[in-house]
């Protein structure tokens, strides 16, 4: 998911709009945009991408020079209009919007008890706790009361409020999600991901430290609050490894360098003869020409992708799918052909993938495919907002390399381990649950999952 803020700028709407399309890759399963103009809020949201719902006819209803947008990406497959976000609270003390990237791991709890307490929830999103749990705080101040419901949940937050007149933006106490502001046409923007910036040419000031809460007042310097002082700073690895766009930077690292210098060291430290290295596009391709600089192997473009499969695109039947025909990937055959071939991919989640591209690279006339993984083998389910979240899609769970290397028909398969994650990023400390079990908070209710049986 990804979220982003536009305080105090003419045309916040379309800012917004542009910068909700530079996040896209954050989540294809719905957008929306709520807008302020100081007395009332717009919105306007919908299941489908930033180009599919947002025309020029309903950005000019999106009134104001504040905003905030959404794209989402659904981690408990639940879907429908309602828990598609911002959301908008219309409440006496004034009405508010919010949007979030994250998952709570308390939630069930915080649920029950605001229930108990009677709250009426509209959607099954963690997003609308924070909103009860604001109001269920009887003090008149809205910060202090911000402050205390951010306090109450536990897991993996960045949050955007917008009120009539202003924006906050907080992030969960480990850091496990990015956020950064910048600053346009003489406001404010925040986003999950600084390629957002480029996209509306706005200038990167700083990331939302962990566990800290930013306003954004007009007339005034963003205020910052520290609402908690224990914090850490656990950014989740895989937004390096896999959601992260190169061109953006997460606190301080450029996220190709990091997949770059993990290809790097996956050729130090597991070298293959072999004639071409090759990344499965987009998010390997980083990692493969890092492989290919060390090793002196030449780096070829040996897939392609398309890019325009859009969700309501036709899908072949098993009989043309025997036939050859394939919607994303396809092998440049006169590249591979004759080929010993080192494949770099980012990640190994249920497997399928890789079995899915070896093969299609030995159909192609490779001769050896040599699989070199960019981060350790994902062993453990995530609660924090990435949808790998039970052992039983996670093909690591159960097998260990060399099984996994028979399943997917590799020549042979090595992943890079952990602490060179943190030397790619040049950092002591990063989320790394989903590869060693070792979860930055409690886990609550998330426990239950772990009832499958797991091998490691
Ligand atoms: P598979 O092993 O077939 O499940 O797919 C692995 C591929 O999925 C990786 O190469 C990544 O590009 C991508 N991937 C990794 N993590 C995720 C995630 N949480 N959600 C969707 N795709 C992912
Ligand atoms: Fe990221 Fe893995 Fe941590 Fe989840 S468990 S936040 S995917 S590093």
């Amino acid at each position: 998911m990804g979220v982003l803020g536009v305080f105090g700028c003419k045309d916040a709407a379309e800012i917004t709009y542009y910068g909700l399309h530079a996040l896209q890759h954050r989540g294809q399963e719905g957008c929306g945009i709520c807008t302020t103009d100081g007395i009332d809020f717009y919105r306007e949201r919908g299941e489908e991408l930033v180009t599919e719902i947002f025309n020029e006819r309903k950005l000019a209803k999106l009134k104001g020079n504040c905003a905030i947008g959404h794209v989402r990406y659904s981690s408990k497959a639940i879907g429908g209009l309602d828990n598609v976000q911002p959301f908008l609270f219309r409440h006496h003390t004034g009405d508010f919007a919010m949007a979030h990237n994250g998952n709570f791991v308390n939630s069930r709890q915080l649920r029950m008890s605001l229930e108990a307490q009677g709250s009426i929830f509209q959607s099954s999103s963690d997003t609308e706790i924070l909103a009860h749990l604001m109001k269920m705080n009887r003090r008149k101040d809205r910060i202090d009361a911000i402050e205390e419901a951010l306090t109450m949940i536990e897991g993996a937050y960045a949050f955007l409020i917008l009120t009539n007149d202003k924006l906050y933006a907080c992030r969960d106490k480990n850091g496990l999600r990015p956020i950064s502001i910048g600053k346009i046409n003489g406001g404010y923007i925040v986003s999950s991901e600084t390629c957002a910036f480029e996209a509306i040419g706005a200038t990167f000031i700083r990331d939302v430290e962990p566990g800290e809460m930013v306003i954004f007042e007009k007339g005034k310097d963003p205020a910052s609050i520290l609402f908690t002082g224990e914090f850490s700073h656990k950014m989740c690895a895989m937004e390096f490894v896999y959601f992260a766009r190169p061109d953006s930077e997460i606190e301080d690292v450029n996220v190709h360098t990091f997949r770059k210098n993990c290809g790097k060291y996956l050729a130090q430290i597991s070298p293959v003869d072999a004639d071409l290295v090759v990344g499965v596009p987009d998010s390997s391709i980083s990692g493969a020409i890092g492989y290919a600089e060390e090793s002196g192997i030449p780096y070829e473009i040996g897939l392609i992708k398309n890019k325009y499969i859009g969700r309501t695109f036709i899908q072949p039947s098993q009989e043309l799918r025997e036939k050859g025909v394939r919607l994303k990937l396809s092998p440049v055959q006169s590249l591979i052909a004759g080929k010993r071939v080192i494949l770099l991919d980012d990640s190994i989640v249920r497997g399928t993938t890789s079995k899915h591209i070896i093969r299609m690279l030995k159909d192609a006339g490779a001769k050896e495919v040599h699989v070199r993984i960019c981060c350790p083998p994902m062993r453990h389910p995530c609660f924090y907002g990435v949808d790998t979240s039970t052992y039983d899609e996670l093909i690591s769970a159960t097998a260990d390399v060399e099984e996994v290397r028979k399943i997917i028909e590799a020549d042979s398969l090595f992943f890079l381990p952990e602490e060179y994650l943190l030397k790619a990023g040049n950092r002591t400390e990063l989320c790394l649950a989903c590869y060693n079990g070792k979860y930055p908070t409690h886990l609550y209710q998330s426990k239950v999952d772990f009832n499958i049986e797991h091998k490691f």
